[in-house]
């Protein structure tokens, strides 16, 4: 019950067996903080900075970023934050930024493709970032849409030259800092080793690699009983990224919605996943639910799903239960 979990808050999500799962918070502002807390959050996993973007007449410049973002860090303190770069495109239009209309949004020039093309606002929110984590944040930064390993070293290089121009200013800059992408396009959940030897760690977008891995727009409502989350096409994909990232030493997350959905939590749990970043009221039920979970069952179980034909079937297995 309410009551219970509220107990609960500050208590770790560990399993029966002793595996401890990370629960973190997604927010789409600073203001969201500090309920990611109060439900008991241990990190913020996902900040969509790009709402800070939309509905306005031009991007936020340096120092208004390093206000918002360094609200974050004031409000978590000691505990990890992920700022996701820009991911704007698909079906976040920025109009100021006058980007010609195209016919497949969704596979456009969006995210860090456009990031890595318009210097001007990626150095911008990368100096924000490192500003407002200072010296002592926990910053985690995070490049959305990646696809090749080229675009996260490119992205990396300018998170080097943006410290390096800090220093030079003498900014506070945090000793260390995290690079990790989000792995939402099938290119890089198949690459995935490739890439571990390159991130620091990944968060798996279950909304687009849902999209991606299916072809079936997420916001199409005419096909949304073929959007499924669980298909065993999209559970192996997570599978093979945790196996990948785990043979050298990297964490995994999950952020999209999957991640705050009671009966995909055995199911994840199950897969490997190290981390759950979701949104602030869903933290309480899913701590409880990992709480009561063994890590050895949950494994069985991800196991039986990855071999059943489709998304229904992998449902009724979790309806079954442990
Ligand atoms: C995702 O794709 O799963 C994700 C978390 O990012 P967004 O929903 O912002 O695209
Ligand atoms: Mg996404």
């Amino acid at each position: 019950g309410v009551a219970a979990d509220r107990e609960q808050a500050g208590a770790e999500a560990v399993t029966l067996d002793g595996r401890t799962i990370a629960l973190g918070a997604n927010i789409g502002s600073a203001a969201e903080a500090g309920n990611a807390l109060a439900n008991g959050a241990e990190e913020i996993g996902l900040f969509r900075t790009e709402f800070m973007y939309m509905n306005r007449d031009r991007a936020p410049d340096e120092e208004e970023q390093v206000r918002q973002y360094g609200a974050v860090f004031a409000a978590m303190g000691a505990r990890p934050v992920v700022l996701r770069t820009l991911d704007i495109g698909g079906d976040k239009e920025l109009p100021y930024l006058n980007l010609p209309a195209e016919p497949n949004p969704f596979l456009g020039w969006r995210a860090i493709r456009l990031c890595l093309d318009r210097r001007d606002l990626f150095d911008a929110q990368l100096r924000a970032m490192l500003r407002a984590a200072g010296a002592d944040g926990q910053l985690r930064i995070l490049f959305p849409m990646i696809s090749t390993v080229s675009e996260l070293r490119r992205a990396k290089a300018a998170v080097e030259e943006a410290v390096a121009g800090l220093r030079r200013e003498g900014s506070a800059v945090p000793e260390r800092w995290e690079t990790g992408i989000m792995i939402e396009i099938p290119s890089a959940a198949l690459l995935a080793d490739v890439l571990a030897e390159e991130a620091d760690f990944f968060s798996i977008g279950t909304n687009d690699l849902t999209q991606y891995t299916l072809a079936v727009d997420r916001m199409n409502e005419h096909i949304s009983a073929l959007y499924d989350s669980y298909h065993p096409a999209v559970l192996r994909l997570i599978r093979h990224v945790v196996e990948s990232a785990h043979a050298r030493g990297k964490r995994v997350g999950v952020c999209g919605e999957m991640a705050g959905d009671p009966s995909a939590v055995p199911l994840l749990v199950g897969l490997g996943v190290d981390e759950l970043s979701m949104n602030a009221p869903s933290l309480p039920a899913v701590r409880r639910i990992v709480r009561g979970i063994r890590q050895a069952e949950a494994c069985g179980l991800a196991l039986a799903a990855l071999g059943l034909e489709d998304g229904h079937q992998v449902r009724e297995l979790l309806e079954r239960g442990l």
